[in-house]
C-alpha cells in the first residue's frame, strides 16, 4: 500500500462547469462563475465583500496593500506559518514581528502579541492553523485597544467557525486559499474578504484590477477607465472559479468525508495518547473545525523524525512543516535567532501531519494507524 500525503478531491462536476465557462467566451476574471463564488462567500459565510483572486498569497498581498502597510510599520504574526503570511508584509517594505504560539493549538499567543505591540505596530495577522480558530476575542480586543488592523490568514480555515462566525469574517480582512492542498480546491485560487470598512471595498476592487477603476466602468458608473491607484493582476480566471463552484456545491459532503477521517484517527490514536506517547489536536471551546489537518505531537524531534522516516519506509507519506520563519535564512537576515520563540521551536520539531484527504480509504487509514503503533512500541 502506498499512501500519499494529499490527493485533491474532485466532485465530478468540475469539467461540466469549466465547459460552461468555456462556452461563455468570457474566461478571464469576473464572469458568471466568479460572481457565484463571491456571492456564495458573502451570503453563506457573512461578509460585506468577497472577491475571488488568484491565490491565498495574492489575497494576503492585497490585504497588506489595502491597509497601507508601508516602510516603518510593524506587523505581528506567528513564525509558525507559511511564507506568504510574511511575504505580504516584507513586500511592502515593512517589518515582520514574530510572536510565539500556544502549544495546545499551534496558534499565535495573544499575550505574546500584546508584549510585542510598539508605537510602530500597524496590524496583527493571526493564522488559523489547521482550521482551528485563534483566540479571536482576545486578538480583536488587542486590535481595538491599540488601534490595529486585524487580517486573518484563514487559508486553512475555509468553512470553519469561531463562536458561530466563519473564520475570515471576523477581522478587518480575511484571506482564503483554494490551493490543491486545502479543503476546497481549484488548483490555484483564493479569496479576500472585506468585512467591516466600506471604504476598503472599492479600493479592493481597484487593487485587484491593476490599480484601475475598470470595475466601475463595467458597472456603467463611468464612461472610461483609468489608472487611479497601485495594484496588480489579482483576478482569478472564471475557468478556475467554475472548477471551484463544483467544490462549493459539495462543501458539506467534502466536510463530512474529512470529518470521518479525522475522527477515525482521533479514536484510534487515543490509546497512544493515554500511554503518554503522543499528544493529539486540541479544539478550544467555541471552535467548529473544518478537519483541514490531522497531526500528532511526539515527545521529541528525534522521535518525530524516526517515526516519519519509518512511515516513509512503509510508503506512508507523513510530513512536517513549517521550518519556523524566524529560523529560515530570511528570518535570520532580519536578526532573529534560535531561542527567540521557544514554544514555536520546540513544537515545530515535534509535530507530524498524517495523510488526510477526502478519498483516503478506511483500510488505508487502519494501515497507517497500525504502523504508527508498531513503530512506536
Ligand atoms: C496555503 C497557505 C497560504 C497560501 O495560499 P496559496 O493559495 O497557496 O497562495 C497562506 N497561508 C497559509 C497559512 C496557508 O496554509
Amino acid at each position: 500500500m502506498r499512501i500519499p500525503f494529499n490527493v485533491p478531491y474532485y466532485t465530478g462536476k468540475e469539467l461540466n462547469y469549466m465547459k460552461e465557462a468555456l462556452e461563455t467566451r468570457k474566461i478571464s476574471g469576473d464572469g458568471t462563475f466568479t460572481r457565484r463564488i463571491n456571492e456564495y462567500i458573502e451570503e453563506n459565510f457573512g461578509t460585506k465583500k468577497a472577491l475571488f483572486v488568484t491565490s491565498g498569497s495574492s489575497a494576503l498581498d492585497m490585504a497588506a496593500l489595502l491597509i497601507d502597510i508601508k516602510p516603518g510599520d510593524e506587523v505581528i504574526m506567528p513564525s509558525y506559518t507559511f511564507v506568504s503570511t510574511a511575504n505580504s508584509v516584507v513586500l511592502r517594505g515593512a517589518k515582520v514581528v514574530f510572536a510565539d504560539i500556544d502549544s495546545n493549538t499551534m496558534n499565535i499567543n495573544p499575550e505574546d502579541i500584546e508584549r510585542k505591540v510598539t508605537k510602530k505596530t500597524k496590524a496583527i495577522f493571526p493564522v488559523h492553523y489547521g482550521g482551528v480558530s485563534c483566540d479571536m476575542d482576545r486578538i480583536m480586543k488587542i486590535g481595538q485597544k491599540y488601534g490595529l488592523r486585524v487580517v486573518e490568514d484563514a487559508a486553512q480555515g475555509v468553512n470553519a467557525k469561531y463562536n458561530g462566525k466563519y473564520l475570515g469574517t471576523i477581522g478587518d480582512i480575511g484571506c482564503y486559499s483554494f490551493h490543491e492542498t486545502k479543503n476546497y480546491v481549484c488548483g490555484e485560487g483564493g479569496a479576500i474578504l472585506v468585512n467591516k470598512d466600506d471604504s476598503l471595498i472599492e479600493r479592493a476592487e481597484i487593487i485587484r484590477e491593476k490599480g484601475t477603476n475598470r470595475r466601475k466602468f463595467l458597472l456603467g458608473q463611468i464612461d472610461k477607465y483609468s489608472w487611479v491607484d497601485i495594484g496588480s493582476s489579482y483576478l482569478g480566471s472564471d475557468m478556475l472559479a467554475a472548477f471551484l463552484s463544483a467544490q462549493f456545491e459539495s462543501m458539506d459532503e467534502i466536510n463530512r468525508m474529512r470529518k470521518n477521517i479525522y475522527e477515525f484517527y482521533y479514536k484510534n490514536l487515543e490509546g497512544l495518547k493515554e500511554m503518554g506517547r503522543i499528544k493529539l489536536p486540541f479544539i478550544p471551546d467555541g471552535c467548529d473545525i473544518n478537519y483541514h489537518m490531522f497531526y500528532i505531537v511526539l515527545k521529541s524531534e528525534g522521535e518525530r523524525n524516526y517515526l516519519m522516516n519509518r512511515l516513509k519506509e512503509n510508503e506512508i507519506n507523513a510530513v512536517f512543516h513549517y521550518v519556523p520563519l524566524h529560523l529560515s535564512s530570511m528570518g535570520e537576515g532580519m536578526g532573529y535567532k534560535k531561542g527567540d520563540l521557544p514554544i514555536t521551536e520546540e513544537y515545530a520539531g515535534r509535530l507530524l501531519r498524517l495523510p488526510l484527504y477526502a478519498n483516503l480509504k478506511e483500510e488505508e487509514q487502519a494501515y497507517i494507524i497500525e504502523k504508527i503503533y508498531d513503530i512506536l512500541n
